[in-house]
């Protein structure tokens, strides 16, 4: 019997929940394990990275590579994985865009250190304020961790992507129409997003509720709105991000009456999410006067959090590090 394909799972900064996606193929994964060999995936199975170093180049099939690259030891494991794989997946909106670890670039490494271990309201100061080392000295000998870089990347700035799984986490449709076309070698060109090619609008079941111009006076945020499950929720007054936003994730958030906040990514003809959106957003104000104007604009709590939340890490602008956390 031939060998089955190898494949390999790995997280870099992640919360978990594109692992759980995995598991969320729930029966589907009983296939997928049938029909592969799984030769990492920290996670859930007992491989070393020895295990992968002893490799040939090239042996394995595919490695799934969630979370935003953030320490010395993910980016080690990313160029790992990528010499041994025929194929690299980002998956996950983290590895995809930077995703939500990589709003952490409005500081840089040494205003995090400061606020979580020196100065941040939460931290008691003892006589000895002590932050992380990459080598400390113990009586035992020298205990190492991984660099701590002063910037999150997208996967894609540090390693040679093939193809990406967009979605925070993707659904479990995506990932497992992804599996059956790399299994079947049915792919499309290289670099592509493995999701809907049209913006989320298209595919949405509001979607025929839209204006055909539509023009807001107000913006809302969901707590201040009873939501009208039948009418489209940017006419409504609430962001969605679905007209430039891809589609492909089942409008599983407007299907739970949450606008859409854009993890599945730009179209593939827009380089810089949000400033897709900003401009988007500017397109459809109803009003003239510069005061009224930023009065409107002034209900987004947090722009940089609304546009950039899964991609500032892919800023087409270059990045600011004068902010002060917590200030
Ligand atoms: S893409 Fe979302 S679900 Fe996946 S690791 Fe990042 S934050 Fe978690
Ligand atoms: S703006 Fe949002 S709610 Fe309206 S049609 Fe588009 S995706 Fe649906």
């Amino acid at each position: 019997m031939a060998d089955k394909p190898k494949v390999a799972f790995y997280w870099c900064a992640s919360c978990g929940g594109c692992e759980e996606a995995v598991v969320d193929l729930a029966e589907e994964i009983l296939d997928v394990v049938e029909a592969v060999d799984i030769v990492f995936w920290p996670v859930a199975l007992d491989f070393k990275v020895e295990d992968v170093e002893a490799m040939e180049d090239g042996s394995i099939a595919v490695s799934f590579i969630n979370g935003a690259v953030r320490l010395s030891e993910q980016e080690e494991m990313a160029h790992l994985l990528r010499q041994k794989s025929q194929l690299v997946i980002a998956f996950g909106s983290c590895s995809h865009l930077g995703g939500v670890p990589g709003l952490a670039n409005l500081w840089d490494k040494a205003s995090i250190f400061d606020y979580y271990y020196v100065s941040g309201p939460t931290v008691e100061h003892g006589e000895n304020i002590e932050v992380p080392e990459v080598k400390i000295e113990v009586p035992e000998g020298t205990l190492e961790l991984p660099e701590f870089w002063d910037e999150v990347k997208s996967l894609d700035q540090v390693v040679k992507v093939d193809y990406y799984l967009p979605g925070c986490p993707p659904t479990v449709k995506i990932v497992s129409n992804a599996i059956k076309a790399i299994l079947s070698g049915d792919l499309p060109p290289p670099g592509s997003v493995l999701a809907g090619t049209r913006a989320l609008c298209y595919e949405c079941p509001l979607n025929d509720s839209k204006p055909e111009k539509l023009l807001v006076k107000e913006i809302k945020r969901v707590h201040e709105v009873e939501i009208d499950p039948e009418t489209c929720l940017l006419a409504q007054g609430l962001l969605c991000l679905g007209p430039v936003t891809r589609g492909g994730c089942e409008s599983l958030c407007i299907e739970g009456h949450m606008p859409c906040t854009g993890c599945f990514g730009p179209l593939d003809e827009v380089l810089d999410q949000g400033a897709k959106g900003l401009s988007f957003l500017s397109s459809i104000i109803d009003a003239d006067e510069e005061e009224e104007i930023l009065q409107i604009l002034d209900k987004v709590p947090d722009p940089v959090g609304v546009f950039y939340r899964y991609s500032l890490p892919r800023l087409s602008l270059t990045s600011k590090k004068e902010v002060k956390l917590g200030g």
